[in-house]
């Protein structure tokens, strides 16, 4: 249904959407997060490292056009499709000025090539005056909103230091979709003390929003993080890699078709990394999770049930 997939892969999605192949730039737009600079907190969410959430992107010393030349030329050398989406992914995108936000996201919808924008930010970092700006450019472009929610259990985010409640994702998915702006979830699996149907009741909450797309992460136990020094004082369990498979063979089924998954799983810094070490073939994890929905001769959205 989805070319040689078993459910809708971003890039199934962006080559029906595009017609090509379409390469994401990781941009740095300076921006801060109110979870670290002490509006909410000073050490952010308790796996967040010094670079922020998005740490394959550009420097943040260059001006968004230099950064993604930057990115197309390192890129290029692998794909050349010649149509980007622009990616701001460090820290919290849609934290400053309403001036500096147009600014930068204006800037970054202007260079060649570009056909669309990824906005990564928090559901609490949503102004009317910033949706207004997003509602403006998302008539000009190929826009989404990706937000970090993580899970849906409020003990695991008071544990995560998420520092927002479930209900202030809900409001943001509502203005969200008030604007016809499509938005993308990310769920972290493996969080301390989450049970498989903690994991999967985020899933299926997750599945009922109508939330455009999803991201699903593997938690890292990363140097240089409070998750690690939790994890040394508290050992948690650690996902085995069968554990995480069959738990992200059994979310692709509970969501609907028209979801796109994002991302099933991540790139963890092998420097950095502590657990899980198993992650870092992430090429044999995908593949294993292909041939673990062959083996149940399954797809996404088999066990969807609208509410
Ligand atoms: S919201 Fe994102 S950038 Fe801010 S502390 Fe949490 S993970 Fe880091």
């Amino acid at each position: 249904m989805w070319g040689d997939k078993r459910y809708r892969s971003f890039n199934y999605e962006m080559k029906s959407t595009f017609d090509s192949k379409v390469i994401k730039l990781s941009l740095d737009g300076g921006f801060t997060c109110p979870n670290r600079d002490g509006t909410l907190g000073n050490r952010g969410c308790i796996f967040c490292g010094e670079e922020g959430s998005g740490e394959f992107a550009a420097s943040r010393c260059l001006d968004i056009s230099e950064q993604i030349n930057s990115q197309k030329q390192l890129l290029s050398k692998k794909w050349d499709s010649g149509k980007y989406i622009a990616y701001f992914q460090n820290f919290t995108n849609t934290y400053s000025t309403y001036e500096d936000l147009k600014e930068k996201y204006y800037s970054a919808i202007s260079q060649d090539g570009v056909v669309g924008l990824a906005i990564a930010t928090r559901p609490d970092c949503l102004s009317e005056e910033v949706l207004d700006l997003l509602d403006e450019i998302n008539r000009k472009t190929f826009l989404w909103i990706e937000l970090g929610l993580q899970t849906i259990h409020e003990k695991t985010a008071g544990l995560i230091r998420r520092g927002y409640a479930l209900d202030c994702y809900d409001e943001a998915i509502k203005q969200l979709k008030k604007r016809n702006i499509k938005a993308v979830t990310h769920i972290i699996f493996g969080l301390p003390n989450e049970s498989k149907e903690d994991i999967l009741s985020s899933v299926k909450y997750v599945a009922a929003t109508g939330t455009w797309g999803v991201k699903f992460h593997l938690l890292y136990v990363q140097k240089g993080t409070d998750l690690y020094e939790y994890y040394k004082r508290t050992p948690f369990h650690i996902l085995s890699k069968d554990e995480y498979i069959y738990l992200i063979a059994d979310s692709i089924e509970y969501l609907p078709q028209d979801m796109v998954i994002h991302r099933l799983t991540g790139d963890g810094k092998r420097a950095l990394l502590v657990e899980p070490l198993w992650s870092l073939d992430k090429l044999k994890v995908l593949s294993e999770i292909d041939m673990e929905l062959k083996k149940r001769n399954s797809y996404q959205g088999i066990k969807y049930q609208k509410s």
